[in-house]
């Protein structure tokens, strides 16, 4: 069986990363006898560029036929200027919603090498292992009207929606128990319940949700003290389920406990586990074309893309091992350097991460 991959290294420092985990799965397919067959094309800026659109009919025509795809990341100071529905971040909005890609894996892991890039105590930080399951299709980025107008007065405002339905509380929350399960037993879902209607249904369905998942612990907390939790002690957390605007917010909070952005990988996922693998970072135009990006978000991310879309659980461990062994050796790109200590760039990065997996 072939697997067919569609890679979009999308701008900025994308293409760099993209290039590595490129080699990384291919060297990891050969090694563990995958057959895969790689396509690549435009998403974001380079894709306005080259066809118009952020989401060009050729690229949603591949990305349809595709079991999983790869993304480096969209966006960057050219396309500021163009109107909101216009951004190369609304290509990223839209092949979410195009192939229903409704669940956003984030874990969140300290690699114990890299316990004093954390923003937080070692001891705080070391040994953490959290999963946030962010839901990724509804919510206010989606709901209508939206818009900004002008009122009876005169006087401008902006105005979204916030609005979710049943079954899409119920699918999120169905997958984050079944997750749960397999890992540590305890699941926490953020809302806001004390204010907003939304997550007040949000926190009945999944309590209706948990009532066929014995196994798997619930509690209930409010995203302010969700956010001052991940900071005070972090530790605590196995699970974490909440909807697309809390969970965007939580997972950059969780990002900092691990030292840097450039090493979480992030998955999304349809009900058909065909998923979109992509580093949690953003296209960093400050350093784009520099050589200095950290790689290891997006080469996590093709191990992930091995779990949970191939069924390669096994090719999946292999790189992952592999870049603990290249943090073990103490190579560090800039992101995660100790004050004095040597730094390679985004290729030698790469390289490295190869050499462990031969
Ligand atoms: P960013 O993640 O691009 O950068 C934030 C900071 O982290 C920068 O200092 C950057 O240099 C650093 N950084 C990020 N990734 C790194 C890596 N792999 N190695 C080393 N350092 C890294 O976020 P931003 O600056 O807020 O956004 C820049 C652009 O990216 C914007 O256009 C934004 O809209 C877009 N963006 C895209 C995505 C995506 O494609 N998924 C996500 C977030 C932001």
């Amino acid at each position: 069986m072939t697997h067919s991959i569609l890679l979009l290294p999308g701008d900025g420092i994308g293409p760099e990363v993209v290039s590595q985990a490129r080699r990384v799965l291919e060297h990891t397919a050969a090694k563990h006898g995958l057959s895969l067959s790689l396509t690549e094309g435009d998403l974001g800026g380079i894709a306005i560029d080259r066809q118009g659109a952020a989401y060009p009919q050729a690229t949603r025509e591949l990305a349809r036929q595709a079991d999983a795809i790869l993304l480096g990341a969209v966006g960057g100071p050219k396309w500021d200027g163009l109107a909101a529905l216009e951004r190369p971040e609304r290509g990223l909005l839209a092949i979410r919603a195009d192939l229903d890609l409704f669940a956003n894996l984030r874990p969140a892991i300290l690699f114990p090498q890299l316990a004093s890039a954390s923003s937080l105590k070692a001891e705080l930080v070391a040994g953490l292992d959290i999963l946030i399951v962010r839901e990724l299709t509804g919510g206010i980025y989606f709901g209508e009207p939206r818009g900004i107008r002008i009122r009876d007065d005169g006087e401008r405002e902006g105005f979204n929606t916030y609005v979710y339905r049943e079954s899409e509380i119920k699918r999120i929350a169905t997958l984050a128990f079944e997750l749960a399960a397999k890992r540590d037993g305890r699941l926490t879902s953020v809302d806001k319940a004390n204010v907003l209607e939304v997550t007040m249904l949000w926190r009945e369905v999944v309590d209706q949700v948990a009532r066929e998942h014995p196994s798997v612990a619930l509690d209930h907390l409010y995203v302010d003290n969700a956010a001052m939790q991940l900071v005070r002690a972090p530790k605590q957390f196995d699970v974490l389920v909440t909807g697309n605007i809390f969970g965007d917010i939580l997972s950059d909070t969780a990002a900092m406990l691990t030292g840097s952005i450039g090493m979480l990988p992030s998955a999304s996922l349809n009900e058909q586990s065909r998923g979109l693998y992509e580093p949690v970072h953003g296209s960093a135009p400050d350093i784009a074309g520099e050589n200095k990006a950290n790689p290891l978000a997006t080469i996590l991310s093709v191990a992930m893309m091995l779990r949970y879309s191939l069924n390669a659980a096994a090719a999946a461990d292999d790189i992952e091992t592999a870049v603990s062994r290249v943090l073990d050796t103490g190579l560090r790109t800039s992101d995660i350097a100790d004050v004095n200590g040597a730094v390679v760039g985004t290729v030698e990065m790469g390289d490295a991460v190869l050499a462990a997996l031969s």
